[in-house]
C-alpha cells in the first residue's frame, strides 16, 4: 500500500461487475473509503465478501459500504450521495456502471425498449452521477475532486459487429465528459472519461459465450494478442482519481492494448 488515496471518499457504480471490484479492491489498498453501488443486491454482497477477503485490513475511519442503486434513477443516486455527507462528502466519482443489451443490434432490428433502456443505464445514469458528485463536492467545499466516467473504446472507432445503443450511449459520453471538464475547471474537478477496449469481464464474455466465430472476428484485431483484464483499467483509474493526474482533464482515457492504433496486427 502506497496511500495514493489517503483520506478520500469515493463512489464506484457497478461495483459488484469486474471493473467496479477491481478498482474498489485497489482504491481500498490505497487509502480511500469506497461505497460500491450497483443494482444487484446479490452481487453487491458476493463483491463485498471477496472486497474484505482481499482488504482485511481496513482500520477507521476508513470503511467499505454498499447500497443497492439504480443509476438510471435520479432519487437512488442522490440518495447514494448524500449518505455520504456523515463523512464529509465526496473526493473521487467512479461513473462505470454500464449495460451491453444481448438484443442491442443494428439500426434495423434494435427495439426502441432496447434502445431506451441503454441509454437510461449508460448516458442518463452517468449524467446523474456527475450531477450529484458536484454536488456534494460543492456541499463540502472541496478544494479538488476527481469524476471519471467509463465510456468505451467503440466511442472512437466504428465496427462491423453492430450494437448500436452500446456505442452511441458510449460517444454520448465521451461527449458529455469532455464538456464538464471544461465547465468545472476552475472549480478544480477533473473529468475524464475510460476507454476500455474489449475486456475479459462478464459483461462481454457472457455475451460472447462459446461462439468462437463471433470470439475470432474480435480477436484477430488485438495487436497484443488477448483481451484486457479488469485490474488493468483499475490501474488506468486509480491514476485519473489520484493527485499523480492532476493535470489530466477531459482526456478520452484509452486503455486497450493498442487496438485504436492498429491497421493491421501481428497475425
Ligand atoms: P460488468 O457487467 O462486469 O459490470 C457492470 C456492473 O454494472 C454489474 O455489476 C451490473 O450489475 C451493474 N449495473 C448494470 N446496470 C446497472 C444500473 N442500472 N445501476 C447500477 N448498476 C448497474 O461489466 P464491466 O466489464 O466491469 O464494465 C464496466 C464498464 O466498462 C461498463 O460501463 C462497460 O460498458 C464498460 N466497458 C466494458 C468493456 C468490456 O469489454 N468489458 C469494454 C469497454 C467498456
Amino acid at each position: 500500500m502506497v496511500n495514493r488515496l489517503a483520506g478520500k471518499v469515493a463512489l464506484i457504480t457497478g461495483a459488484a461487475g469486474g471493473i467496479g471490484l477491481e478498482t474498489t479492491v485497489l482504491f481500498l489498498r490505497e487509502g480511500a473509503s469506497v461505497l460500491m453501488l450497483d443494482i444487484s443486491e446479490p452481487a453487491l454482497e458476493r463483491a463485498v465478501a471477496k472486497v474484505h477477503e482481499l482488504v482485511p485490513d481496513l482500520k477507521s475511519p476508513q470503511f467499505v459500504k454498499t447500497k443497492k442503486c439504480d443509476v438510471s434513477k435520479e432519487s437512488d443516486v442522490a440518495a447514494a450521495m448524500e449518505s455520504l455527507d456523515e463523512h464529509g462528502g465526496l473526493d473521487i466519482m467512479f461513473n462505470n456502471a454500464g449495460i451491453m443489451h444481448a438484443e442491442d443490434d443494428d439500426a434495423i432490428s434494435t427495439s426502441e425498449r432496447i434502445w431506451d433502456l441503454t441509454q437510461a443505464i449508460n448516458v442518463k445514469g452517468v449524467w446523474f452521477g456527475c450531477k450529484h458528485g458536484v454536488l456534494s463536492m460543492r456541499r463540502h467545499k472541496k478544494a479538488k475532486g476527481s469524476i471519471i466516467n467509463t465510456a468505451s473504446m467503440v466511442a472512437l472507432m466504428g465496427a462491423a459487429t453492430p450494437q448500436l445503443a452500446y456505442t452511441a450511449s458510449k460517444g454520448a459520453v465521451l461527449a458529455f465528459t469532455r464538456e464538464l471538464a471544461m465547465v468545472h475547471a476552475r472549480e478544480n474537478i477533473r473529468f475524464n472519461s475510460l476507454c476500455p477496449g474489449p475486456l475479459n469481464t462478464p459483461l462481454l464474455q457472457d455475451w460472447l459465450g462459446d461462439d468462437l466465430q463471433k470470439r475470432h472476428r474480435r480477436e484477430v484485431h488485438f495487436p497484443m494478442g488477448r483481451f484486457g483484464e479488469a485490474i488493468e483499467q483499475a490501474n488506468a483509474v486509480l491514476f485519473l482519481a489520484s493527485d499523480e493526474s492532476s493535470f489530466v482533464t477531459g482526456q478520452d482515457f484509452v486503455v486497450d492494448g493498442g487496438m485504436t492504433k492498429a491497421y493491421v496486427t501481428g497475425e
